[in-house]
């Protein structure tokens, strides 16, 4: 048997985690220091600060040594108690696996059905808040960016829709595939509950996790009696005032945070999200030339972050994206539960150029031709022309 190998750089294109910029590697490539010695302090300050300019808040954000799933978790358990009435929306598998862990805690879930091409519909949210007139409802809870789908939810519209319903309901936004590299504002936006992770917009591999909390998150939280220890934020915030933690927190990830926020504001948050929205164009129109359909059925829910292909029928997903690892070292996005198959998704979030675009599109054009998929040409030229500025997207 033979062993195939690969020379130069693998291309990680899955959405998230994704490619860590050498800076963040070696800023996290240093000795571990004593979590309550005077160093630490400087440090946890910080990435304490720089992650409310992220998150678009004055308020504080909880940064937890967790994944994603961990800041889900602790965004309920802060907030809502067994029992409590949430209103959520499937926009994909991620607002899936948030609503069976909701189920799991004891919440009771109203799930706006969707179809997995649609963000969550701000006007089907404000009918369901306007029927409950005895305000049951606790918490609206939706994920900005849904990962498994290449849909990004109108979270502006959504907080109207909520406020024109006059329904006192927490807003908890997911944001673990947005923040980074789509806008988000916290506090603008009156989201009561942002949740973050690190290994996607923020460029860090896998590890930590975020609530970002307003003023009316904070208070429900103190009013609330559910059983919660290691994710409560009250002790955290408390520790986090001079730049420490209750617990031992994740200090080398922390130095990669604190790298991560100065290469995002060194380019300034609205050139980070500039410069997604147009590779994102450029791949959607690759997508529209190889004469393949793009997941996401509104064009005002397009995701910069990522973008789903359908495959043409007859054909396999995964298969085309096994041929595509063995034979040009590059990972694609699988098509997660009802999707498996079906389509293949393109990470352009996090540490992305222009020549990566290109190299992650040719590497698809190309994988076609391997795995014997239909295709149009052209897909790697009309991409070139809307980054040359010769199309219009
Ligand atoms: N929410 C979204 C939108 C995600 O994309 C993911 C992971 O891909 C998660 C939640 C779960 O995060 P984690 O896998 O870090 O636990």
């Amino acid at each position: 048997p033979t062993t195939t190998v690969h020379t130069g750089r693998h291309f990680l294109q899955i959405p998230g985690p994704t490619n860590v910029p050498d800076r963040v590697l070696r800023a996290i490539d240093m000795p571990t220091i004593d979590h309550r010695g005077p160093e630490f302090a400087g440090l946890g300050l910080a990435v304490i600060e720089g992650a409310k300019r992220v998150f678009r808040t004055a308020s504080p954000v909880v940064i937890y040594p967790s994944s994603g799933t961990g800041a889900w978790e602790a965004a309920i358990v802060n907030t809502l108690s067994p029992g409590d009435r949430v209103l959520m929306a499937e926009t994909g598998q991620f607002a899936t696996l948030w609503r069976t862990m909701a189920g799991r805690l004891g919440l009771e879930v109203d799930f706006i059905e969707g179809d997995w091409r649609h963000g969550a519909d701000p006007a089907a949210i404000g009918a369901r808040l306007a029927e409950d007139r005895g305000h049951t409802i606790k918490a609206v809870m939706v994920v900005h960016n849904e990962t498994s789908t290449g849909v990004t939810s109108r979270i502006p519209e959504i907080r109207r829709a909520i406020d024109q319903a006059s329904h006192p309901a927490l807003l908890l936004v997911d944001t673990i595939s947005s923040l980074g590299s789509i806008d988000y504002r916290h506090d603008e936006w009156g989201v009561d509950v942002t949740v973050g992770g690190s290994q996607k917009g923020l460029m860090l591999p896998p590890g930590l996790g975020f609530n970002a909390v307003s003023d009316k998150a904070l208070a429900a939280a103190a009013a609330n009696t559910s059983r919660r220890s290691y994710w409560d934020w009250h002790e955290i915030i408390a520790a986090n005032r001079t730049g420490y933690w209750p617990y031992t927190p994740a200090t080398n990830l922390l130095y990669g945070l604190r790298e991560a926020i100065t290469m995002l504001e060194e380019e300034g948050l609205e050139a980070v999200f500039a410069r997604h929205d147009r590779h994102a164009a450029a791949t959607r129109a690759a997508v529209r030339a190889w004469g393949m359909e793009i997941l996401c059925a509104d064009p005002r829910e397009y995701s910069s972050a990522l973008t789903a292909v359908m495959m043409p029928d007859g054909h396999d997903a995964d298969q085309f994206r096994e041929a595509v690892l063995a034979r040009f070292d590059m990972s694609l996005g699988t098509g997660l539960a009802r999707l498996k198959g079906r389509v293949f998704r393109i990470g352009h979030l996090g540490h992305f150029n222009d020549l990566m675009l290109m190299g992650t599109l040719a590497g698809v054009e190309m994988g076609f031709e391997v795995a014997g998929v239909p295709y149009r040409e052209g897909g790697v030229r009309a991409a070139m022309d809307v980054l040359s500025g010769k199309a219009r997207p």
